[in-house]
């Protein structure tokens, strides 16, 4: 069989731990014997990190702005304990917070589905996708615990060092605590379009919420940013596409998520994000069939898998134990920026081989060959077999072959 040929490359971040002994396996059973990969590959593994002082990270950004399409494997955060594990002269930042700050990118998190895995909420049919905005408000805020009575005030000196607004925040009459958070027009506007552009590219409804009706200032920007730019550059192509935009109130959100039979995009401000994303992955399953996906404003993806480096399996597997840690949502990863990559350069063999590629996990897990972490989740009375990593990406392969025969 002739392979699959590629005319731009594609970023490869490599990554650590666990995830980076899958990445070698998923390229060597499922990749290169069906594609003549084309990547402009970048080590983010921790050690290389340290070597380059991070220049490695912000190089393999600039290659996702450059070329359009990215695919990375999880990382270590490095913390307290990383830096002496791995003797590091910095703490150096999160990669995929430095990636998010250069693309300007939203985060779409969604999960994969198997008939045999029910959802814990029965009448979810299809994957609901959660859009995070993850710039400030209380991750970025200035806060602190107020000791004693005392006036709480906010105050806005522009740029000449003129006092525009003095507002009393909360007259203390005792001990309590205080916030300031922000956020920015242009980063709304960013999320905004990243949210429309990822809808009309996987033809899904939009829906977003806010707390508008109590904050009405703060809260009403999101809102009336995202109607704005959705009536001027959206609405017509929305409605060719037969999807819709849809705002409404959290809490509205909530109650209509948990009766809908899924199958849109949630946009979610930040706090909401990070707490409903938790409850909606989980809802569906596992962790490890989570995919994630980065999508800047101007139309730059980088794919990935939601999970982490899987440090307790890969602790195991030093120690010459076999793990069975679960590969799908890293293949995943691959096939999203595959297929991306071939709509971009008009590859239909390429798109196809993404399809198929997603086909044939999802063959696998119904023939009930799986990792452990699935085994405990199939509906009762399913035939299921537990493998380790390699046996379950072999078994993806002989399904693949079948299916490009
Ligand atoms: P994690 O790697 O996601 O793993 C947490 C636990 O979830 C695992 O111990 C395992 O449970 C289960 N799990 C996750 N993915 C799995 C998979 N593919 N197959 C089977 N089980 C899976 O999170 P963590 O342990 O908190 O973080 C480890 C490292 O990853 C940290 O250094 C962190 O900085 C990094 N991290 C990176 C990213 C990223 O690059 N996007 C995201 C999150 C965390 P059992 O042990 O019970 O089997
Ligand atoms: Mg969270």
């Amino acid at each position: 069989m002739e392979k699959i040929k590629m005319t731009t490359p594609l970023v490869e971040m490599d990554g650590d731990e666990m995830t980076r002994i899958l990445w070698q396996m998923i390229k060597d059973e499922l990749l290169l014997p069906f594609v003549d990969l084309k990547t402009e590959y970048y080590d983010l593994g921790l050690p290389e990190r340290e070597k380059t002082k991070d220049k490695v990270t912000f190089d393999s950004a600039y290659a996702t702005k450059k070329y359009g399409v990215a695919v990375k494997c999880a990382t270590i955060t490095p913390n307290k304990q990383r830096v002496e594990e791995y003797n590091l002269s910095e703490m150096w930042k999160s990669p995929n917070g430095t990636i998010r700050a250069i693309l300007d990118g939203t985060v779409f998190r969604a999960p994969i589905l198997i008939d045999t895995i029910k959802p814990a909420v029965r009448n979810w049919e299809a994957p609901i996708t959660i859009a995070r905005h993850a710039y400030g408000d209380i991750y970025k805020a200035t806060e602190y615990r107020v000791p004693t009575e005392g006036k709480a005030e906010l105050v806005f000196t522009d740029k000449e060092g003129k006092e525009t607004f003095r507002e009393t925040v909360y007259d203390f009459e005792c001990p309590g605590v205080l916030q300031g958070s922000y956020n920015k027009d242009s980063s709304i506007r960013s999320f905004a379009h990243a949210c429309f552009q990822y809808a009309l590219g996987t033809k899904q409804d939009l829906w977003f919420s806010t707390k508008d009706t109590i904050s009405k200032q703060y809260d009403q920007t999101f809102k009336l940013i995202f109607q704005e730019i959705y009536d001027n550059e959206y609405k017509a192509k929305f409605e060719e596409a037969g999807i819709t935009y849809f705002y409404t109130l959290i809490d509205d959100a909530v109650a209509r998520v948990i009766r809908s039979k899924g199958g849109f995009i949630w946009a979610c401000k930040n706090y909401d994000g990070d707490v409903m994303s938790d409850m909606v992955s989980t809802a569906f399953g596992s962790l490890a069939m989570m995919t994630s996906v980065l999508v800047s404003p101007d139309g730059k993806y980088e794919y990935e898998a939601a999970h982490g480096t899987v440090t307790r399996h890969y602790y195991r597997h030093l120690k010459g134990e076999e793990t069975s840690t679960n590969p799908i949502a890293t293949i995943y990863a691959w096939s999203g920026a595959l297929r991306k990559r071939g709509e971009m350069d008009g590859l239909t063999a390429l798109v196809n081989f993404a399809d198929q590629l997603e086909g044939a996990c999802i063959d696998t897990l119904m023939d009930g060959i799986m990792t452990k972490d699935l085994t405990g989740l199939v509906v009762p009375g399913t035939k299921v077999e537990a493998v380790n990593s390699i046996d379950f990406i072999k078994a993806i392969r002989e399904r693949l072959e079948k299916r490009l025969a």
